[in-house]
C-alpha cells in the first residue's frame, strides 16, 4: 500500500483488478525471459478447424477474463507467484497464417524461444491444431506423457487435404516422436462421428481412452488418479480443450458436444492431478464469438490459472524453492 501513499503506481497484481491493459493474470509482460520461469503465451490461430472459426479471438478475451482471477489457492492455499516468476510471453507473432504448416512453423519458433531459456510455456489457444506445433517447440528429448482433456480424440488423420487440421495434431505427434501412447490418456471422449478413425487410431496407439460416460460412472478422481498412474513420473504435457466442458457451461467453441463435463468436475479433475510433473500445458478452443457471456473465456482463464498451480505446486522440490 505503501506504493500508492506516495502516489506511483501499483503494481498489476496489487492494483484493482479492472485496471491496466489485461495481460494474462495481470502479470507482468515478458521483456526479458531470463527473469521468468513460466510464460503465459497467446496464441491467436485458428486456420485449422473442421468446423466454426473463432478461436483467433481466444487469447485476447482470456486475457481480459483472466483479470478476475486472483493469487490464493482456495482449496490448497498455496499463492503460485510466491513459488514461480509468471509473466505474460505476448502473443505469437505470426508471419503467415493462411497456410497451417507455415502458421505452425511460427509457433514452434516462438515456443522453443522461452524453451531455450528455461521458461516453461503455458500457452492459449487457438485451434487444438497449435498443440502439435507447441510440442515440437518443447519437446528434444523423447516423447512425453499427455493428459488430454477434450470431447474429440484429436487422432484423425487428413481433412479437406490437410494432415495438420485441429482433429489431428495427436496424431502427428505420436507419429512424430513427441508424446508416448503408452503414457497417453484421453478424458471426456464423446459425440457421435462419421468414421470411427480416430477412436480406432487412439485405441491401436495404446492410448488410454476415458469415454465421457465411463468419466460419469467412475468419477473425476478416480480418473485423476488412473491419469496420475498412466503418465508415472515422468515429463507430461496437459492440453486441456474447452470443448471437454458442457456447452451449457462453456458454449464459446468451435465443435460443441453436451453431455460433458460441468466446471465443478473440471475443476476437481485438475486438482486432483497434483504431483504430476507438468513440462508444459495449453488451454485451446476458446471461440469468443459464440461466448455471448463471456463465461467461456471466465473458465478457460481458471483453467489457466489451476494449470499455474500444478506447475507452482510440482516445483516443489525438498529443499524448497528460492521464491
Ligand atoms: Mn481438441
Ligand atoms: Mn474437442
Amino acid at each position: 500500500m505503501s506504493d500508492a501513499q506516495v502516489g506511483r503506481p501499483r503494481g498489476p497484481m496489487s492494483g484493482p483488478r479492472y485496471m491496466h491493459v489485461p495481460t494474462f493474470m495481470r502479470t507482468p509482460l515478458i521483456e526479458d525471459a531470463s527473469e521468468f520461469d513460466v510464460a503465459l503465451v497467446g496464441v491467436p490461430y485458428d486456420g485449422a478447424v473442421t468446423n466454426r472459426p473463432g478461436a483467433r479471438h481466444g487469447p485476447r478475451e482470456v486475457r481480459n477474463a483472466s483479470t478476475m482471477m486472483r493469487a490464493i489457492h482456495p482449496t490448497t492455499r498455496v499463492n503460485p507467484y510466491e513459488r514461480i516468476r509468471v509473466g505474460d510471453g505476448g502473443d505469437v507473432p505470426f508471419t503467415r497464417v493462411y497456410e497451417p504448416e507455415a502458421a505452425h512453423d511460427d509457433i514452434e519458433q516462438f515456443i522453443a524461444g522461452f524453451n531455450r531459456q528455461g521458461v516453461l510455456t503455458l500457452a492459449v489457444g487457438g485451434d487444438h491444431s497449435i498443440t502439435l506445433a507447441v510440442l515440437r517447440g518443447l519437446v528434444s528429448d523423447g516423447p512425453v506423457g499427455l493428459i488430454h482433456i477434450d470431447a474429440h480424440t484429436d487422432t484423425w488423420d487428413e481433412f479437406m487435404g490437410s494432415r495438420y487440421n485441429h482433429g489431428a495434431p495427436f496424431r502427428r505427434a505420436v507419429e512424430e516422436g513427441l508424446i508416448d501412447p503408452a503414457r497417453t490418456i484421453q478424458i471426456g471422449i464423446r459425440g457421435a462421428q462419421d468414421s470411427t478413425e480416430g477412436w480406432d487410431y487412439s485405441a491401436a496407439s495404446g492410448m488410454r481412452v476415458v469415454p465421457m460416460h465411463e468419466v460419469t460412472q467412475s468419477g473425476v478422481e478416480a480418473v485423476a488418479e488412473e491419469a496420475l498412474r498412466i503418465v508415472g513420473s515422468g515429463p507430461t504435457y496437459l492440453s486441456f480443450d474447452i470443448d471437454s466442458i458442457d456447452p451449457a457451461y462453456a458454449p464459446g467453441t468451435g465443435t460443441p458436444e453436451i453431455g460433458g463435463l460441468t466446471s465443478v468436475e473440471a475443476l476437481t479433475l485438475l486438482r486432483a492431478l497434483r504431483g504430476v510433473e507438468l513440462m508444459g500445458a495449453d488451454v485451446v478452443e476458446v471461440a469468443p464469438p459464440f461466448d455471448p457471456t463471456g463465461g467461456t473465456s471466465l473458465i478457460a482463464a481458471t483453467v489457466l490459472y489451476e494449470l499455474l498451480c500444478l506447475v507452482a505446486e510440482g516445483d516443489e522440490s525438498p529443499e524448497g524453492g528460492e521464491a
